[in-house]
């Protein structure tokens, strides 16, 4: 099956091998220059005054919570149309992860549902920019910052994208709605260190934390640990040696071999957007014609050019082809065409119910959505004849 095609892979060249090569034979593997240069060259990207580069966005997530202090006690609010890792970090910080329903157009979390479920506990609100398409910002904030609550964008599935917003064109990580947003490099996303994540911010105070808590919670500049009141008289005493624990962080860190395949990778990173929307066009226009499928659809349809299209999912009346889900997959996969169900509700999955209490029926819309929901090949290593390969298996699903 050497020409079968998955729902997303990444795209390595000569210059990111070389990228890499370069890092291998240089003094460091870990924690130099590539990664302060990959965290500066994203920050500028992006329009965030800081970048912080993380192990994964796993990682990510579970930092933004410890940084603006979510915890035991917390309650946090996230789309149930994601992975896993959006509402897990929740429960690693000590918090309880909730959801709330999606609109039924991006499937994105709905403000008027985050509104109507909302709670006194909700510490925190992790919006998802589902298939690369961002939620609408400028609402979940006012709903969530006029009670309190942090912002944490999970914009895994947004590297390189933007949205429209108040008739404005931003970045994603850019925009003034989230206090944190968070980003993936895992090889299916849209540009990829191995494993990675990075989290951009532009508040001094949350970097600062998310730096400590990458590293052991550990401080090593003197000027830094000055102001947290050391004192001389004690045993544990001053002086070149001292590294001051303030924190209970973690090994969070990415490479220098990782950050430097990232700043490779983020030079083509315009290249690969580009390739993506040319798929997305020639899907939209093979597929519109289709009455048992629906195309993506746009919360606003002057984004299109925005967003970073991390993912192509349609939307499948099964019914109407007398076909399930499950022989459709198994239909593409004879045929060489990966698909991908994304998302299962991630209150559905059984460690949540048992350890939350939480059952079918929760949030319609996103369990309407994953009933129907397939997602196809989108990667920008697809040439024109992979698409119209893709295009001629799904078409004929219908017949016969
Ligand atoms: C991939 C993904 C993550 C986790 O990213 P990792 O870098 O693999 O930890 C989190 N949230 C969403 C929405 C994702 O798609």
């Amino acid at each position: 099956m050497s020409d079968f095609l998955p729902y997303g892979r990444q795209l390595i060249d000569e210059s990111d091998i070389d990228a890499v090569v370069r890092a291998l034979r240089s003094d460091f593997l870990t924690s130099g220059p590539e990664v302060d240069a990959f965290e500066q060259e994203f920050a500028a990207l992006v329009q965030a005054r800081h970048a912080i580069a993380l192990s994964s966005a796993t990682a990510a997530l579970h930092l933004s919570l410890l940084a603006t202090g979510v915890g035991a006690g917390g309650r946090v609010i996230t789309s149930p149309n994601t992975f896993l890792a959006s509402a897990n970090c929740a429960a690693f910080a000590g918090a309880i992860p909730d959801f709330a329903d999606i609109d039924p157009v991006a499937h994105n979390l709905d403000p008027a549902a985050l509104e109507a479920g909302w709670r006194e506990d909700v510490k925190a609100v992790i919006p998802v920019t589902y298939g690369g398409q961002a939620a609408d910002m400028p609402a979940i904030a006012e709903v969530a910052r006029s009670r309190g609550a942090w912002i944490i964008e999970d914009a895994s599935h947004g590297v390189g994208g933007g949205s429209i917003y108040e008739g404005k064109r931003w970045k994603t990580g850019g925009h003034p709605w989230a206090d944190l947003t968070v980003f993936s490099f895992h090889p299916v996303k849209t540009l990829t260190t191995g494993e990675g994540g990075m989290v951009v911010t532009d508040s001094d105070e949350l970097a600062e934390k998310l730096r400590r808590l990458r590293s052991h919670g550990v401080e090593r500049e003197p000027s830094r640990f000055e102001r947290f009141g050391m004192d001389e008289g004690t045993l544990f005493g001053s002086g070149p040696w001292v590294y001051e624990m303030q924190d209970l962080g973690y090994n969070y860190r990415i490479t220098d071999i990782q950050s430097a395949l990232g700043r490779s990778q983020l030079k083509r990173l315009p290249g690969f957007l580009r390739r993506r929307r040319e798929i997305v066009a020639r899907y939209n226009e093979a597929f519109s014609g289709l009455d048992w499928l629906k195309i993506p659809r746009l919360r606003n349809p002057e984004e299109r050019d925005e967003i970073s299209w991390h993912l192509y999912t349609v939307e499948i009346d099964f019914s109407k082809i007398g076909r399930s889900r499950a022989e459709v997959i198994a239909i593409l996969r004879e045929r060489g065409v990966g698909s991908q169900v994304l998302y299962i509700p991630v209150y559905l999955q059984p460690w949540y119910g048992r350890t939350y209490g939480y059952v079918a029926g929760k949030c319609p819309v996103a369990e309407q959505f994953y009933q129907k929901c397939l997602s196809l090949p989108l990667h920008p290593g697809l040439s024109n004849a992979d698409a119209d390969r893709v295009i001629a298996a799904v078409s004929e699903l219908s017949e016969g």
